[in-house]
């Protein structure tokens, strides 16, 4: 699992940097950012936000119709 940081939560303390051991937060314009190829999920940065910023990357979930096929036979 990859983590992400919510930049509308985000202070840009700049605290989870070093809180990194693989150097995969960057800061880029004022803004922090979690380079998903280098980051390893350990989730380690989770406990150096002090906003709560860093969350888990989830995957967006596919919605699936799962309704039956209307009945011809109960229709009429
Ligand atoms: S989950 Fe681990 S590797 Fe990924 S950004 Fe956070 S501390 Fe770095
Ligand atoms: S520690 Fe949290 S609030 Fe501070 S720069 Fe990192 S993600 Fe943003």
């Amino acid at each position: 699992m990859k983590y992400k940081i919510e930049s509308d939560k985000c202070i840009a303390c700049g605290a989870c940097v070093p809180g990194c051991p693989f150097g995969a937060i960057v800061a880029e314009g004022g803004k922090y950012q979690i380079n998903s190829s280098v980051c390893s999920g350990c989730g380690i940065c989770v406990n150096f936000c002090p906003a709560g910023a860093i969350v888990e990357d989830v995957p967006a979930t596919k919605v699936v119709d799962i309704t039956p096929p209307a009945n011809p036979a109960q229709a009429a």
